[in-house]
């Protein structure tokens, strides 16, 4: 609604300067007219300050009627509209604004990125990456175009193209973005092993370690290449680093490890017992419960916690461990096992935004790496 406040508050202000500086040859104009252009505006604000946007919106339509030649009226309308959700119009007031021959040439660029970000916000990505391209054949250091390219890029895991608008952004603001890039060259890794493109996926993960030694999903594909190059050393060296480098998130490699099953049942539950003995990490404890149940049995998981001895210390650790092992008569396990579901277990630090399962990239506000695991309620 704020978006919708500021673009109405535009209009107002862009006729009202309209008509405070209006050429001399208009002062002639018969009064009758210049109410009809003066009545809607007002109305239009008195509908505004009373909060009532739709009728101040309806009212600033006439305004830009009565006011045809006016562009930046015609600029604030599409922006009222796509902050109302009505993309379709949106769009076809800043396509007629770029399709007439009096626009400005300094009102091509906004109109541009106008339409770009209505096509963003309707999901039409190749017509929004369009009309940016567009806006940086007339500035090519435009910082929001090369940004929004860049997320767009990374919304459809082009990566490659992503890394290349990431150096032209660190160029026109003159920073470092090596942490981000980062995490663009793990991506890749992952593409290109999941395409048992082997050696790219090794030459990527060394890029993307090179920048960040601690970017946890470069050390993780390392990790996998070596259990499917069946290089036992080199995956438990990668193990350990990962524990020494990104501790957070090293409950994420287990999956993977159970996975692979003959490194699992010799080296893999050796080592996790090694690091568990090391200083009784609780996370690491439960993560590898609650996956030996998941892709094994129960039985398995149960197993595993009596010979460890692990007593959970906080209300966050019994609900998960009970979630596991709790018995399946038990109403509490059902409650534990229901949360455990629907639980948020990770926050970003950049947005604060909650979400249930980790991601590299926040879903809110695009920061990498930002998601961290919630801290807990100690009992
Ligand atoms: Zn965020």
């Amino acid at each position: 609604m704020n978006t919708l406040l500021l673009a109405i508050t535009a209009i107002a202000l862009v006729v009202l300067v309209a008509l405070v500086l209006r050429p001399v040859q208009e002062e002639d104009k018969p009064e009758q007219e210049e109410d009809a252009r003066i009545s809607p505006l007002l109305r239009g604000i008195n509908y505004l300050l009373s909060d009532e946007p739709d009728l101040a919106l309806k009212e600033m339509v006439q305004v830009a009627r009565l006011r045809s030649e006016a562009a930046d009226v015609y600029m604030a309308l599409g922006e009222m509209f796509r902050s109302k959700g009505e993309i379709g119009r949106a769009v076809r007031i800043h396509q007629n604004l770029l399709a007439r021959p009096d626009l400005p040439k300094s009102m091509h660029l906004q109109a541009h990125l106008a339409l770009a970000t209505d096509f963003q916000t309707g999901g039409l990505l190749d017509r929004a990456l369009y009309q940016y391209q567009k806006a940086l054949d007339i500035q090519s250091d435009h910082a929001g175009a090369l940004e929004a390219c860049l997320r767009i890029r990374e919304q459809s895991h082009e990566w490659l193209l992503a890394e290349e608008l990431l150096s032209r952004l660190e160029r026109v603001r003159n920073e470092s973005y090596s942490s981000h890039r980062a995490y663009l060259f793990s991506e890749m890794a992952l593409q290109a092993c999941q395409q048992n493109n082997t050696e790219e996926a090794h030459a990527y993960c060394a890029r993307a370690l090179e920048l960040d030694a601690a970017c946890a999903p470069a050390r993780m594909v390392e990790i996998e290449l070596a259990l499917q190059e069946h290089d036992t050393e080199a995956a438990k060296t990668g193990i350990r680093t990962l524990w020494q480098q990104a501790r957070e998130h090293f409950p994420l490699v287990i999956p993977l490890l159970l996975q692979y099953e003959s490194f699992y049942n010799s080296d893999g539950n050796t080592l996790l017992r090694d690091l568990w003995l090391e200083d009784h990490d609780a996370e690491l404890m439960l993560a590898w419960i609650e996956n030996l149940a998941r892709t094994r049995n129960t039985a398995e998981a149960k197993q595993l916690y009596d010979e460890m001895t692990f007593e959970p210390r906080s209300l966050r650790d019994t609900l998960r461990l009970n979630a596991v092992l709790g018995d399946n008569s038990n109403p509490h396990t059902r409650f534990a096992r229901q949360w455990r579901k629907t639980a948020k277990n990770y926050a970003c630090e950049q947005c604060g935004v909650e979400v249930v399962e980790v991601r590299w990239q926040c879903p809110q506000c695009h920061s990498w790496g930002t998601l961290h695991p919630k801290s807990e309620e100690k009992i």
